[in-house]
C-alpha cells in the first residue's frame, strides 16, 4: 500500500506563513481560516469562501480562529509525539506528565485523578459565579494494544511494539489541549463567558473504563453540559457527523452457571439433568429475551462458548454458557440483565437445576441529548460555515463516554479525518489507522465555540 502524503501540519510548519503577511497576530480574512482549518496542505480544490457574513467572525475583541490557528502547529507536534510514544489503559503515565507539563506552562492547574493517569482541569473566569454550570469536554488518551502498521517511513510511527494509536485518541487528546490553550488566550481577553472543564480520561479502550473512574473522582459535580468528539475515518476533514439519540451501542458479557448432584444416565429421573438443562437455557433465553424486549430496542442475545459433561453414561454436576448482549437503546440495556435473571430462574426452577448468572455490565449506548447536538451544529456553523454536518448511523462500538450521559446532557460528535479526496480505507483498530491532522483544528475550533458561546 503506498502512503498517502502527509497533511496539513508539514505545511503548515514548512512555510512560515501560509497566508501571506496578513498572518502574523493579525485577523485572518474568514476564506484564509477556513481553508486553513480544512485542508490548506490538501491540493485539492476547496469550496468557495462559506457563505457566513451575518455571523460576525471576531466577537467580543477575541479572534478564535486566529487563536487556535496559532496554536495548531504545536498541537500537531503534540499529536506526534503521542503517536509516537502510545500507551494502554491506566498506563498512561508519561501521557500524563506531557499533559500536565503543558498545561502548568499555560498556567492551567490540572489536577491528577486517583490511579495516576488521566487529569481534571478546570479553567474559571474571574468574577465567574458560584456555581455557575461548568461546561465539560473530554479527550480519551489511552491506545491500543495493536501493532502500528504504517510504513517505516511514516515519522510518527508508533515506536512501542505492539501498542498503537489506532483509535485517534492522540487526536482528541491534542484537540482539547488546543482548547485549553485558546481558552487561555480568551481569558486574557476577557472572553471566556462560564467555567470549563477539561477531562483527560484514561482507560477508554479496556473495561471497566476509566468515566467510572473520572466520575468518581468528581468530574461532573458542578457540569451542566459536556461534549467529546471522536474521531471518524468515514467523513470528510472539515466535517461532523451527528446524530440525536444513541450513537453507539451498548455491549455486555454473561456467564450462566448451572449446578446439580450428577449421577447415571440410566437414572434422570433421581437427579438433575444438567445437559438437558444447560441446552434448555442455550436455545430458550435468547428466544424468549426477544419477546420479552421492544424489537426496536435490538437486543441480541448470542452465544459463544457451551461446555458440560466428560462421560457419555455420566450425568455431569457443572455447565456453564457464555455469552454477549447487544443492545442499541438504553431503554433495553436497562431492562435485559433483570429479564434474563427471571427467566433462567424460571428453566432452572423446571429442570430443578441450582444457577448463577454472572451478568458483566460493559457500557450502555451513548445517547446523544437533542439540545446538545443542537448546539454543536451551531457552533460548527459558526466555526467553518454551513453544510459542515451531516447525519451519522449508529454505530454498533462501544464508548465509555455514555456514562458521563447518564448523569448530565450532552453530546458526541464524530469529527471527520479523512484526507479530502482520499479514496484508501482505513478503519478505526486498524494498524494503519491515520488521519488529515487538519482535523485537530476543526475539533479545537468546535469545542472553542462551544466553550465561548454564540455571542461573546
Ligand atoms: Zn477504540
Ligand atoms: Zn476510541
Amino acid at each position: 500500500m503506498t502512503y498517502p502524503p502527509l497533511p496539513g501540519p508539514c505545511a503548515v510548519r514548512a512555510t512560515s506563513n501560509p497566508f501571506g503577511p496578513a498572518f502574523s497576530g493579525d485577523r485572518l480574512p474568514r476564506a484564509a481560516v477556513s481553508r486553513s482549518l480544512v485542508g490548506v496542505s490538501h491540493t485539492v480544490d476547496l469550496p468557495p469562501e462559506p457563505a457566513v457574513p451575518s455571523v460576525p467572525f471576531d466577537r467580543g475583541g477575541f479572534d478564535r480562529a486566529a487563536s487556535v490557528l496559532a496554536h495548531l502547529p504545536e498541537l500537531i507536534e503534540i499529536r506526534r509525539d503521542l503517536h509516537m510514544h502510545p500507551e494502554l489503559g491506566r498506563q498512561e503515565v508519561r501521557t500524563t506528565a506531557l499533559l500536565k507539563a503543558r498545561l502548568e506552562q499555560a498556567g492551567l492547574e490540572p489536577r491528577a485523578v486517583p490511579g495516576g493517569t488521566g487529569l481534571i482541569c478546570d479553567i474559571v473566569p474571574e468574577g465567574s459565579p458560584a456555581g455557575a454550570p461548568i461546561t465539560a469536554f473530554r479527550a480519551d488518551i489511552d491506545a491500543l494494544p495493536i501493532d502500528d502498521a504504517k510504513p517505516a517511513s511514516v515519522p510518527y510511527r508508533s515506536t512501542v511494539p505492539g501498542q498503537a494509536h489506532a483509535c485517534g485518541h492522540d487526536v482528541h487528546t491534542s484537540v482539547l489541549v488546543g482548547l485549553a490553550l485558546v481558552l487561555v488566550d480568551a481569558m486574557a481577553a476577557g472572553a471566556l463567558p462560564g467555567p470549563v472543564r477539561l477531562l483527560f480520561q484514561p482507560a477508554e479502550e479496556v473495561m471497566p473504563g476509566g468515566a467510572l473512574d473520572l466520575i468518581a473522582a468528581g468530574a461532573l459535580e458542578g457540569v451542566g453540559r459536556i461534549y467529546a468528539v471522536h474521531c471518524d475515518p468515514k467523513v470528510e476533514v472539515g466535517r461532523i457527523g451527528l446524530k440525536v439519540g444513541a450513537i453507539t451501542s451498548a455491549c455486555d458479557r454473561l456467564l450462566l452457571t448451572l449446578n446439580g448432584p450428577g449421577g447415571h444416565t440410566a437414572r434422570p429421573h433421581l437427579t438433575t439433568d444438567l445437559v438437558t438443562a444447560i441446552a434448555k437455557m442455550a436455545v430458550d433465553l435468547p428466544a424468549v429475551l426477544g419477546r420479552r424486549m421492544d424489537p426496536r430496542w435490538g437486543v441480541s442475545l448470542v452465544w459463544g462458548r457451551i461446555a458440560s459433561g466428560s462421560a457419555v453414561n455420566a450425568i455431569p454436576q457443572h455447565a456453564e454458557l457464555e455469552g454477549t448482549v447487544r443492545c442499541l437503546e438504553l431503554a433495553g440495556w436497562r431492562e435485559t440483565p433483570g429479564a434474563l435473571e427471571e427467566l433462567v430462574a424460571q428453566i432452572a426452577e423446571t429442570h430443578r437445576a441450582k444457577w448463577v448468572l454472572d451478568y458483566h455490565r460493559g457500557v450502555p449506548p451513548v445517547v446523544n441529548e437533542g439540545e446538545s447536538v443542537q448546539l454543536v451544529a451551531e457552533a460548527m456553523e459558526r466555526n467553518l460555515g454551513p453544510d459542515r454536518v451531516e447525519s451519522t448511523e449508529q454505530s454498533l462500538g462501544g464508548e465509555d463516554f455514555s456514562w458521563y450521559l447518564e448523569q448530565v446532557p450532552g453530546a458526541l460528535a464524530r469529527l471527520g479525518v479523512r484526507p479530502v479526496g482520499d479514496t484508501t480505507s482505513r478503519d478505526l483498530h486498524q494498524g494503519a489507522f491515520d488521519v488529515a491532522e487538519d482535523a485537530i483544528g476543526v475539533g479545537v475550533g468546535l469545542f472553542a465555540e462551544l466553550a465561548l458561546g454564540g455571542t461573546a
